[in-house]
């Protein structure tokens, strides 16, 4: 629904009241420096923090992609609001009176703003009238069943857990007939389905326990329900609408919230039922994501209540668990390698979930749990052991492996060197000659492993190549001063165009000189020449016309014919260069996985030197638009 336009004052002072730190700051992770505040940018994908807050002057702006603005925009931008809503969402959360720009607008404001909070009203009588069933006779099998979790009522309550009763209409029927709400309001909170034959409604939950979700701010904004018996799916959720957005919310923050901030830490378990247990004994801290694996979002969210940026995920020690912890543990690396969060890894022993394991131990067992919870790093190290007889040369090997790749994935330098040595360490089972020689070992491969993730774009290459190739041509053909510079280059460097129709016309134009040697001293002859020769090939004769042809941006590109002629050059070397580093580190792959560490270190050897190779061509490549304009300009008159 569209949100009305609003009175300037409105606009002003809602400008005034909402902080734009404090609002930015449930988006993005910011840290203070000196005045300002900084981050990643939403905006664009931003490898090192370029989004500055500025406080005093409530303003924002990405020194990387230029977005920038005021509290208002920023709302806009992120949330994809018009100007309207943005205003009457920031209105209404930091108290600001409402005024429209004209009277007429008001109903129009009105109806919206009664909207959102009709839906409000909506999930808190649902979950209501599923508390009130669940204390009703007919809520009897659910009341055991939780008996059965031992949950007690204090928690039930504090939960506000509840009973969608067996039946299709039983809430339709107390929020429509009884409470006189309207249908399509309730199915846009979620609650009721329409039936496939367009007759009619039926409750979305039935006979299931009823766990209602709260916003931070303690409403609910839909449910989770938990069969009671083998019915499937064992947990149905409300679908995601206006007010349920599931990669924004987890389960238990409501509760957890204050807790979180005063400890210092977050702890995310997988389920509903355990964020209530450990709630219950007293682990205040316990949340949850919604059917889903552990989002960014999710994160950045509980981030905000702890300063020291720490989580752990609880994960059942099983196989399932292990694999669903790496699958987080990968989709949250980015955060946790640039440090925004320290993310700890908790698995439970005996293949428990937290519920089981409180009931098993107790509260200090598993505070204790938490407590010695390895950083991710350090779970994924420990894992790449696990299970593995470091004597046996196979999972020696396997366990290096494993190391280098996890070890690759640290972008900071000093964590990098840490860990390193820390593998290091582990593998050589306390032989500390071993181990220095295992960290050199590791450091090169480390070092390797990371180059060779580096490999420039093909398609991005080929272009570049292309425009190198026909410009040194044109060079050749339109300045006989250069022609023998150019063949001597070629020959010295024993280069080769990569293009088919460019290989053709180069050995055409040698064939011409060997016979005549002097041809190419005579700009007409050679062309003339040249032209006859191409003349029975259609293709070649339209390549070669093309070659002839010059355009306005090759003329101002071949007004320095010297320097275009070295980048050229450089850039067809590094071509061959390239090749040549990715036919080592095939070699070196092969050889590093077959534990053939002699040669693998030989590849090695390579590897570093075409490296160094391809970054001096790299610069060499490069013909900067500053380099071409200060350069003396060539003093022949171009064709
Ligand atoms: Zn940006």
């Amino acid at each position: 629904m569209q949100a009305p336009s609003l009175h300037p004052r409105t606009v002003e002072e809602v400008r005034q009241k909402a902080d734009i730190v404090e609002v930015i700051a449930e988006k993005v992770v910011l840290r203070k420096r000196g005045k300002n505040f900084v981050g990643l940018c939403p905006f664009h994908q931003d490898r090192k923090p370029s989004f500055y807050v500025s406080q005093p002057k409530q303003i924002y702006k990405c020194f990387s992609c230029g977005e920038g603005g005021d509290v208002l925009r920023f709302v806009m931008k992120q949330d994809n609001l018009s100007f309207s809503e943005t205003v009457l969402q920031l209105g209404r959360r930091y108290g600001v009176n409402i005024q429209t720009a004209s009277p007429e607008k008001k109903r129009q404001y009105e109806q919206y703003v009664s909207r959102q909070e009709k839906l409000f009203e909506i999930l808190y009588l649902a979950a209501d009238f599923y508390q009130h069933v669940l204390r009703s006779p007919q809520g009897e099998a659910a009341r055991k069943y939780l008996e059965e979790r031992q949950i007690s009522e204090e928690t039930q309550q504090a939960f506000q857990i509840g009973f969608a009763p067996p039946g299709w209409q039983p809430l339709y029927e107390y929020l429509v007939n009884q409470k006189h709400l309207p249908v399509k309001l309730l199915e846009a909170a979620g609650l009721i389905v329409p039936r496939s034959n367009g007759n009619g409604w039926y409750d979305r939950f039935r006979h299931r326990v009823m766990l209602p979700i709260f916003d931070t701010r303690g409403r609910v904004i839909g449910f989770g329900g938990r069969a009671m018996g083998d019915e499937q799916p064992k947990y149905l959720n409300s679908p995601e609408t206006e007010l349920f957005d599931k990669s924004q919310t987890l389960y238990g923050l409501n509760v957890a919230r204050d807790a979180i901030a005063k400890q210092d830490k977050a702890l995310v378990v997988e389920g509903y039922f355990d964020v209530i247990a450990l709630h219950q004994a007293g682990v205040n801290t316990a949340v949850a994501a919604l059917g889903t694996a552990l989002g960014t979002q999710q994160v950045k969210h509980l981030l905000r209540y702890s300063e020291s940026k720490q989580v752990i995920l609880n994960f059942d020690a099983d196989a399932a668990g292990v694999t669903a912890a790496q699958r987080t543990i990968d989709s949250l690396k980015d955060l946790a390698r640039r440090g925004d969060v320290q993310l700890r890894i908790l698995t439970i022993p005996d293949g428990k979930d937290a519920d089981e394991f409180l009931k098993a131990h107790n509260r200090d067992a598993y505070e204790q749990l938490v407590d010695e919870a390895p950083l991710w790093v350090d779970w994924c190290i420990e894992q790449s052991l696990a299970d593995k007889q470091l004597s046996n040369p196979v999972h020696f090997q396997q366990a290096s492996q494993e190391g280098v790749r996890i070890l690759s994935d640290l972008t900071d330098t000093m964590m990098r060197s840490h860990y390193i040595h820390h593998s290091a360490e582990l593998l050589s089972r306390g032989d500390g000659r071993l181990a220095l020689r295992l960290e050199e070992e590791l450091r090169r491969n480390v070092r390797t492993y990371r180059w060779r993730g580096k490999e420039s774009k093909v398609a991005e290459r080929s272009g570049k190549l292309q425009t190198s190739e026909s410009q040194l041509l044109q060079i050749y053909l339109h300045f006989n001063e250069h022609r023998r510079y150019i063949r001597d280059e070629m020959t010295e460097h024993e280069l080769q165009f990569n293009l088919a129709h460019h290989r053709t016309l180069w050995r055409k134009i040698l064939d011409l000189f060997t016979h005549e040697p002097g041809i190419e001293e005579r700009e007409d002859d050679l062309l003339n020449s040249l032209r006859a020769s191409c003349a029975h090939d259609e293709h070649l004769n339209q390549q070669l016309s093309h070659l002839l042809w010059l355009d306005e941006n090759t003329r101002v590109a071949l007004m320095r014919p010297k320097m275009v002629v070295r980048a050229a050059i450089a850039n067809m070397e590094l071509e061959i260069c390239q090749k040549r580093y990715r036919y080592w580190t095939q070699l070196w792959d092969k050889a590093y996985q077959d534990g053939e560490t002699d040669l693998a270190r030989m590849y090695q050897n390579h590897i570093q030197a075409e490296h160094k190779k391809i970054q001096t061509l790299q610069k060499a490549a490069q013909l900067t638009f500053e380099e071409l304009v200060q350069a003396p300009l060539f003093e022949s008159q171009l064709p």
